[in-house]
């Protein structure tokens, strides 16, 4: 990509090496157990991948949009859940940035700062899912502590957290509030079994008049909703967009290699028309969901106020990409395909489900379709 800088080539290099050498042995074995990797978040936490928007005083490299879109598209390549532990790892960073104090940044990115600690995003509610403005996790004042009473679901990293960036209904409206792992009255259920992203380890988190100071509050009561509206819709661009991409980019590259070594009919079968003009398609889709993610990016990096059609078009085209070209990849590898020895069956499960989080694609084209009627 030829707009990147130079820190942004050398840190895309770094993450590809690493996820080669460090990430990809594990991933098989994590997704046979459906549990996370030890190895794997070490080498996370060594490389401060779990961290990578943290200020640099505090271990950070201050990525950006891009950058931050650049490291989840590489770990994705070579696993789904190893890149959502960096992803959902960068929401809470994101909003402390936008939203916290000085204080609070001083707290909670030092104790972010020694790399290893995972910090997910917590909205979704047993029956509050797209419709997440109607949660019904309270969070009510009582002297120097909110209380938080409710049921949080599908959060992704939830069993391995230490720091959790949780959406309650105050008297002002929706808020966001940083809750420590160890906060009395919070507890977390048992990981789910699931058949995309097996290993990111997902879970229910439980809060029985859990007490969260008062100074965990992330700007004024009431503002979480339009928090969400903006810092958490950027999300939809460098999160779920670029995973979904490097989903898709990894199923394309495994496909590619496998159709230039099997041989049917005498030739290779890249060599047989109707499947090369499949992986020309998936080159083109890849391609066209690129320019749209970094297109957003860069604008986010440049400033503009977030901008719902392209954070919302981003993460939707390209989990579709990702949806279509992991299934045709599957297809390129015949009988194989469906093997589990054979990556891209893992990549097609992983594509479902981005198709479904951070707002199903759905919810991102009545966005899209609102916004157009408004206009
Ligand atoms: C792998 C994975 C990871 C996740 N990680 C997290 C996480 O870390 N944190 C978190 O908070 N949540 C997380 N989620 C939850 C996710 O954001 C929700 O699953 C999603 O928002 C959909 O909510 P729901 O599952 O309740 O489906 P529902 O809202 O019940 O929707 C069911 C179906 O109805 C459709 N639908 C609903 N309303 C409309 C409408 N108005 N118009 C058209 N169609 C509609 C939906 O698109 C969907 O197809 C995760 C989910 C998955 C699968």
């Amino acid at each position: 990509m030829e707009f990147l800088t130079e820190e942004q080539r050398l840190i895309q290099e770094t993450v590809r090496r690493i996820s080669r050498e460090k990430i990809a042995p594990h991933v098989d074995e994590a997704y046979e157990k459906g549990k996370a990797s030890r190895e794997i978040l070490k080498a996370l936490a060594e490389n401060g991948l779990l961290i990578i928007s943290l200020p640099r005083e505090f271990g950070g490299i201050e990525a950006n949009a891009t950058t931050r879109a650049l490291v989840i598209e590489e770990l994705a390549k070579v696993d789904g859940s190893t890149s959502m532990y960096v992803f959902t790892s960068q929401a809470l960073p994101a909003f402390l940035l936008a939203y916290g104090t000085h204080e609070q940044k001083e707290r909670f990115f030092g104790f972010l700062s020694s790399g290893d600690k995972i910090c997910p995003f917590c909205l979704t509610e047993p029956n509050h899912g797209s419709d997440a403005r109607s949660i019904k996790t309270t969070a009510t004042l009582d002297g120097d502590h909110y209380k938080l009473n409710g049921t949080k679901s599908f959060i992704s990293s939830g069993t391995l957290a230490s720091l959790y960036l949780v959406f309650a209904r105050t008297k002002e409206g929706i808020s966001s509030f940083i809750v420590e792992r160890d906060t009395p009255g919070f507890t977390r259920g048992a990981p789910e079994k699931k058949f995309g992203f097996r290993s990111s380890e997902m879970c229910q988190l439980f809060f029985e008049d859990a007490t969260v100071p008062k100074e965990n509050l992330l700007g004024h009561e009431g503002a979480g909703w339009s928090q969400l509206q903006d810092c958490g819709a950027a999300l939809r661009a460098w999160g779920a967009g670029a995973q979904a991409l490097g989903i898709a980019q990894g199923a394309m590259e495994y496909a590619l290699k496998y159709a230039k070594e099997r041989v049917q009919f005498g030739v290779p079968i890249i060599k047989h028309q109707g499947l090369q003009f499949m992986l020309a398609d998936m080159a083109i889709q890849i391609e066209a969901a690129r320019s749209l993610v970094y297109r957003t990016t860069r604008m986010l990096d440049a400033g503009y106020k977030v901008i719902p059609i392209m954070t919302s078009a981003a993460k939707c085209f390209a989990s579709d990409v990702a949806m279509k070209v992991t299934t045709d990849a599957v297809q390129v590898l015949g009988g194989y395909g469906i093997m589990e020895d054979y990556a891209v069956h893992r990549m097609m499960r992983d594509a479902k489900a981005t198709q479904i989080f951070d707002g199903t694609n759905q919810i991102q084209r009545r966005i899209i379709g609102r916004k157009l009627m408004e206009g």
